[in-house]
């Protein structure tokens, strides 16, 4: 195409799992959480649905950020709000690794390969290994900048903190990102190394513990001077990437502390039942931290497909190393019960 730039034709863009506006099906391939947002959140949106909307939002993200530092017992100076923890992730990329090699394991959430297309960097992957695990042993001393999620995806496996702070010490002039999109279900946050590493950068969503996907907020916490990078980044992007709805239900989400904690409780106990229901059936899954399970399958496209067919969406990805395996988000209790009712139905017969 004629008018796209050099950099345009050779991006390979990340594929998001399908959305499909079907009604009856029980969506399992997106890792949204299966309950709705808070009620205090709706009833704050609801609140905001009028003349002000004429105006600009916030362009700092104040009271949300100011919600979060509260919710962390850090300082507002610490946190930097985006559209969507994608959204904090592109900047991060844009801020601090384009000059240098990025290091991440060879599974793991590939927005990260799609970003380095972007902004042309180069990167190396360290491979899990044979449990499926980051080997953090492979991460120390490093010759540039380092990203993983804890708990990683696909696999739902988490890390320690004395593991990441291995690799923090030993990285000292390096850059490591913890990527803690799913850290809510059973991970411990690495908020708490902030104040003793100023070579880390955490960053975590709305999208999947607090059920609020469909608004676009994330964040990163971090040492003051990379928070002000991260800022000059994106007013050098765009000044408002949240709109007055989405900072009002941020910081309404992060402020009903129960209902966060009721939710999440809920969804571990659910993945327990899975997991268990599965592990009798002879399925292997992956021990999860996350709001989803990796398991191991015969033939994983097929049950994929077969699930479909009986409007059960999970994710399939038809990549070496993984594609034997299916990633199916944990949804509520009843979700289960079918998906495992349905997957006795499939083998069975
Ligand atoms: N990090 C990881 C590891 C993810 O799986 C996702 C969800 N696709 C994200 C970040 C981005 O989530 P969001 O942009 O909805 O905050």
């Amino acid at each position: 195409m004629k008018f796209w730039s050099n950099i345009t034709k050779t991006l390979i863009p990340y594929v998001p799992g399908e959305q499909l506006n079907e009604t009856g099906i029980i969506k399992l391939n997106t890792n949204e959480n299966p309950f709705p947002p808070s009620p205090k959140v709706i009833e704050k949106i609801q609140s905001c649905l009028g003349a002000e909307l004429k105006k600009y939002p916030d362009p700092e993200s104040t009271e949300l950020r100011d919600a979060i530092a509260d919710f962390y017992e850090i300082e507002k100076e610490n946190v930097f709000i985006g559209n969507g923890s994608d959204e904090v992730l592109a900047h991060i990329f844009m801020a601090f690794f384009k000059d240098e090699k990025l290091y991440f394991p060879n599974i793991t959430y590939s927005f990260y390969p799609v970003y380095c297309g972007l902004y042309e960097i180069d990167y190396q992957t360290i491979p899990l290994n044979e449990r499926f695990e980051i080997e953090t042993k492979q991460y120390l001393g490093l010759d540039g900048n380092i990203i993983f999620p804890n708990p990683n995806a696909p696999t739902g496996i988490g890390l320690g903190l004395d593991a990441i702070e291995e690799v923090l010490t030993n990285n000292p002039g390096n850059l490591v990102v913890v990527d803690e999109a799913y850290i809510d279900f059973g991970g411990d946050s690495a908020v708490e190394l902030i104040g003793r590493y100023k070579n880390l950068i955490i960053v975590q969503t709305l999208s999947k513990s607090r059920s609020l996907a469909g608004m676009r907020i994330g964040f990163a916490i971090g040492d003051l001077q990379l928070i002000e990078g991260l800022i000059r980044v994106k007013d050098s992007f765009n000044s408002y990437p949240l709109d007055r709805l989405a900072q009002a239900a941020g910081k309404a989400s992060i402020e009903d502390k129960n209902y966060f904690e009721y939710t999440c409780d809920e969804i571990i106990k659910n993945r327990a039942w899975t997991v268990s229901q599965l592990k009798m059936r002879g399925i292997e899954t992956l021990p999860s931290m996350a709001n989803f399970i990796f398991i191991r399958v015969e033939n994983a496209e097929k049950l994929y497909w077969e699930l479909k067919a009986r409007k059960i969406l999970v994710r399939y990805f038809k990549k070496p190393l993984i594609d034997s395996y299916l990633r199916i988000s944990i949804g509520t209790k009843e979700e289960m019960v079918k998906l495992v009712k349905n997957i006795d139905q499939i083998m069975g017969g």
